[in-house]
C-alpha cells in the first residue's frame, strides 16, 4: 500500500499545504489544500474520501475537487465521516450559499457526492482498484474527530493516522493491539505555545512525549510528525529532536521519529 503525502502542514504558506493523504490512487484521507496539487485525472480517480473532522484545514479542497471532476465521473464521490462532520459540511459548506449542494446535484438519484456516516471503532472496506480495510480510531479535539488505521484488505501492517488530537488514551489502547507499519501523528504547536495547544486540543512536543510513552514495550515503528504550524516548524523540530535523543539515552532503542514532507510517498 502506498500513501502519498499531499499536505502535512498546520497552515498554508508557500510550499505548505494542509492535511491530505492519497492512499493508493483511489482513497483520499482528509481533503486539505494539498489536494490542489493533483491533476484532474488523479482527482477523478478518487472514489472515496474519509475525513477526520470538519475543520477547514482538513476539508478546504473537498468542495472544489468535487466541482473540478464532477463531469469526468460517472458515480458519486463517496465521503465517509462521523455524523457530526457530515452535518457540519451539509449545514455550512454544501448549503447552496457557500457552495452548491452537490449531494442533490445534478439529481438526488445520481448526485456528484454521497455522504456516509461512520462511528469510532467501525471497520469497513474501501477501494475500487485496491481493496483496503479502514478502521476508525478515537481522537480528542474541539469538534467530534477521529483518526484512521488503513491496511490492505488482504492483511499486512497498518498506516495509522492520529488526526487532530490532544492526549488520547483510547487511541493507544487500540493502536497497541494493531500491527503498525507507520504512525503519522500531529504536533501542531511548540512547547512555547503549550497553553494554546491545550486550548485548541492539539499536541506539542511535551505532550507528544507523554503520548509516545504509551507505545507498548517491544513495539517499534517509524513515527512521522505532521500538522506543524509553518511559523513554528523549526522550533517544534528541534524540541522533538531533543526528546527523541532523550528517548535513546534511556537505554532503549528510542523512538524512530521522522519528518513528513509534502510530495513524499510512504510505503506501508
Ligand atoms: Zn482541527
Ligand atoms: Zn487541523
Amino acid at each position: 500500500m502506498q500513501v502519498r503525502v499531499l499536505g502535512c502542514s498546520g497552515a498554508i504558506a508557500k510550499d505548505c499545504r494542509t492535511t491530505s493523504f492519497l492512499v493508493d490512487s483511489d482513497l483520499l484521507v482528509d481533503a486539505g489544500t494539498g489536494v490542489g496539487d493533483l491533476s484532474l485525472d488523479e482527482m477523478a480517480a478518487i472514489d472515496d474520501v474519509v475525513l477526520t473532522h470538519s475543520h477547514l484545514d482538513h476539508i478546504a479542497a473537498l468542495p472544489l475537487m468535487i466541482d473540478a471532476v464532477a463531469s469526468r465521473r460517472s458515480k458519486p464521490l463517496r465521503v465517509h465521516a462521523l455524523r457530526a462532520t457530515i452535518e457540519a459540511l451539509r449545514a455550512h459548506v454544501f448549503n447552496n450559499v457557500i457552495w452548491p449542494d452537490f449531494a442533490s446535484i445534478p439529481s438526488r438519484e445520481a448526485p456528484f457526492v454521497s455522504f456516509h456516516d461512520i462511528v469510532v471503532g467501525q471497520q469497513f472496506e474501501l477501494g475500487t482498484r485496491a481493496l483496503k480495510n479502514v478502521e476508525v480510531l478515537p481522537a480528542v479535539h474541539t469538534v467530534p474527530a477521529c483518526g484512521y488505521a488503513v491496511r490492505c484488505a488482504g492483511g499486512g501492517p497498518n498506516w495509522v493516522f492520529s488526526g487532530d488530537t490532544e492526549r488520547n488514551p483510547a487511541f493507544w489502547q487500540r493502536v497497541n493491539q494493531l500491527d503498525v507499519g507507520i504512525l503519522v501523528i500531529e504536533t501542531a504547536f511548540s512547547n512555547r505555545e503549550q497553553a494554546l495547544a491545550q486550548r485548541s486540543l492539539h499536541l506539542s512536543p511535551a505532550t507528544l512525549a507523554d503520548e509516545l510513552a504509551n507505545i507498548a514495550a517491544g513495539k517499534s515503528y517509524p513515527i512521522y510528525i505532521t500538522h506543524t504550524k509553518p511559523a513554528e516548524t523549526e522550533e517544534i523540530m528541534s524540541q522533538i529532536d531533543m526528546l527523541a535523543a532523550g528517548s535513546r539515552v534511556q537505554g532503549t532503542k528510542g523512538w524512530d521519529i521522522r519528518w513528513l514532507e509534502a510530495a513524499g510517498v510512504l510505503q506501508v
